[in-house]
This record gives structure tokens, C-alpha cells and sequence, in this order.
């Protein structure tokens, strides 16, 4: 197939788009590098670099993968403007110009993040989507413009809501500058780059005080891209999660990443992070039974162990 990846310079969107080449599809990624880097487009795609507010003539192309996005919380709520035009009116930019050129089939990078804090957990796709952040709301209103236009323009849509993504794929790993997220930081503190991680927050509901989130590996996540693309059906919009179904506290997580470094790393208490809800565990059986989606590197261990080796000299 012929395939539009946006956001293809990114950590998730690379990867993805490097399973979609050695698939053998023709991969396009188009880029603004805003976040992303141009060295992490894979080997065989066509680098365009733009935005998806002009994505330009789409004649052709069979599918479009949708990762470009604006995606640091605290950011969206300094920001919300930049991130709802940024998101939301990006997309229905690049869903404008997919309709002109009668491109019928996307996949979008959705997030747990549309669910805030939950009543439950794992969590299903049909619990309520009650966003405590902009960056939350901005994926939850592209999903509902994505139901809109399967219902009324035929569009083969499948959302993606990913929990908490981490490891490496062929040296293709997390580069945010920024970097906020728990597991890069962490390693960071191992390559000792940093004197100590941080834990936000160690009065929370949980067994060990702790936050609990659920780690899904980069490359198990991004072969869940290549099934939802065979699965779109025109008409039909589909929303799976994508998570292991098993939560691991903040400390647990330094825990695996000192056992895999054979490094010290310590940390300090810190206050809560605003809007980090307790727990947050997929329920993954949907997509599990739906598209015979299976994650090849399942424990904590193995997606730490990726990380650390992608981050290695
Ligand atoms: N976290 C932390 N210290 C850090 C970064 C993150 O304690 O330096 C915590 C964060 O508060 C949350 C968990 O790690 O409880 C996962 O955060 P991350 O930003 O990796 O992902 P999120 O769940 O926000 O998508």
C-alpha cells in the first residue's frame, strides 16, 4: 500500500513507519520536526517536511497513519489554544485533504489520556472519556470527528488509545526535549546524566503510595498499527486500547530499571504531579480478540532492558 505516516519523524511514528517499510508498503512520513528528528524517518520511507495544517495533494495514497501531534500535558495546559489548533485543527486539515483526494482509511494515534481518572480499572473502551487535561480533550474530540466521518463520509477510521509506551526499536527510541516521561528519566539517572529521579507523589491510593501506569512496548504497540490497518472497514470507526493490562507503581519501575542497569539510582520524594490520576491499566481484550493483537515483550523487564540498550553507546 501506499502510506501517508505523519508524525513518522517521532518516537512512536518512527517505529511504526520502519515496521511499514520492512512490510513492505510505500511509506511517505510527513514531518514538521517540531519534536521529532529527521534522522529517526526509517531507511526506505520518502521524507516530506511540513505540517499537516497543508498536508498538500494526497491523491494516491491508500491510508493515512496519524501520529502528529502535539502530546506534553503540562504544555496543554499552559497552552490549551496551541494544542486544540494544533490537534484538533490539524487533523481535520489533514482529513480535509484526505476527503478532496478520496483517501478513505486512517489510523489514529489516540490516548488513555481521554479517559482522566478512572472510575475502574483496566479499563474498558466504553468507560466514560472524562479528559482532565487539554492535550486529553484535543485526542477525544479528534475521536469523535473521526465517528462523524465514518458515519457520514464512509471513512474507515481505527483509534488507538495507547497507555503508557516505552522501550526501543532498531535504535529508534524516546528523544524529547523536554523528556517528562518516568522511564527515560529514570535511565537517564543510570547513564548518570542526572543526579536522581524525582517520584511524584508517594501518598496516592495504591499499594506503595505511588502512581501505577501500564507499560506497552514500541514495538508491540506499532505492530498493532499494521492490524488496524487491515481492519478498517468503510463506514466503521473502531476504538481499541492499547496497554499489557498490568500496572506497575513509580517505584516498581525504578526498581526494574536498577535491576536491568545493575546501576544505583536514587530518587526523591516530590509532590504530586496536577492532573496524574492513581492508576491508570488497559484492558487490552478487545483488540486482543478483534485483531489477534498479542505483545511479544510483555514484562516490564524486557521494555526497560530495550530502552537501556537503544540508550547505550
Ligand atoms: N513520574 C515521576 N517522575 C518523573 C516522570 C514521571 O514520578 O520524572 C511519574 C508520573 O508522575 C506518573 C508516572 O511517572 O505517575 C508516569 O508518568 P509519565 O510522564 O512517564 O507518563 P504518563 O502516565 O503521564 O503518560
Amino acid at each position: 500500500m501506499k502510506l501517508l505516516v505523519t508524525g513518522g519523524a517521532g518516537y512512536i511514528g518512527s517505529v511504526v513507519a520502519a515496521q511499514l517499510v520492512e512490510a513492505g508498503h510505500r511509506v511517505t512520513v510527513l514531518d514538521d520536526l517540531s519534536t521529532g528528528h529527521a534522522d529517526a524517518v526509517p531507511p526506505g520511507a520518502t521524507f516530506v517536511h511540513g505540517s499537516i495544517t497543508d498536508p498538500g495533494d494526497l491523491t494516491g495514497y491508500d491510508a493515512v497513519l496519524h501520529f502528529a501531534a502535539k502530546s506534553v500535558v503540562g504544555e496543554s495546559v499552559e497552552r490549551p489554544g496551541y494544542y486544540w489548533s494544533g490537534n484538533l485543527g490539524g487533523t481535520l486539515a489533514l482529513l480535509d485533504a484526505m476527503r478532496g483526494a478520496g483517501v478513505g482509511r486512517i489510523v489514529f494515534s489516540s490516548t488513555a489520556a481521554v479517559y482522566g481518572e478512572p472510575e475502574r480499572v483496566p479499563i474498558l473502551e466504553t468507560d466514560p472519556t472524562r479528559p482532565s487535561n487539554p492535550y486529553g480533550a484535543t485526542k477525544l474530540a479528534v475521536d469523535t470527528a473521526l465517528t462523524t466521518f465514518a458515519a457520514l463520509y464512509g471513512l474507515a477510521a481505527v483509534s488507538l488509545r495507547y497507555f503508557n509506551v516505552a522501550g526501543a526499536y532498531r535504535g529508534y527510541r524516546e528523544r524529547h526535549a523536554p523528556e517528562t516521561h518516568l522511564i527515560p528519566n529514570v535511565l537517564r539517572v543510570a547513564l548518570g546524566e542526572r543526579e536522581s529521579i524525582s517520584i511524584f507523589g508517594d501518598d496516592y491510593p495504591t499499594p506503595d503510595g505511588t502512581c501505577v501506569r501500564d507499560y506497552v512496548h514500541v514495538a508491540d504497540l506499532a505492530r498493532a498499527h499494521l492490524l488496524a490497518l487491515r481492519a478498517c472497514e468503510p463506514g466503521v470507526h473502531r476504538i481499541f486500547n492499547l496497554g499489557n493490562g498490568t500496572g506497575f507503581s513509580n517505584k516498581e519501575v525504578v526498581d526494574v530499571c536498577r535491576e536491568v542497569t545493575g546501576r544505583e539510582i536514587p530518587t526523591v520524594a516530590a509532590p504530586r504531579r496536577p492532573g496524574d490520576p492513581a492508576v491508570l491499566v488497559a484492558s487490552a481484550e478487545l483488540i486482543r480478540q478483534e485483531l489477534g493483537w498479542k505483545p511479544e515483550h510483555a514484562t516490564l523487564h524486557d521494555i526497560v532492558a530495550d530502552a537501556w540498550q537503544a540508550l547505550l553507546p
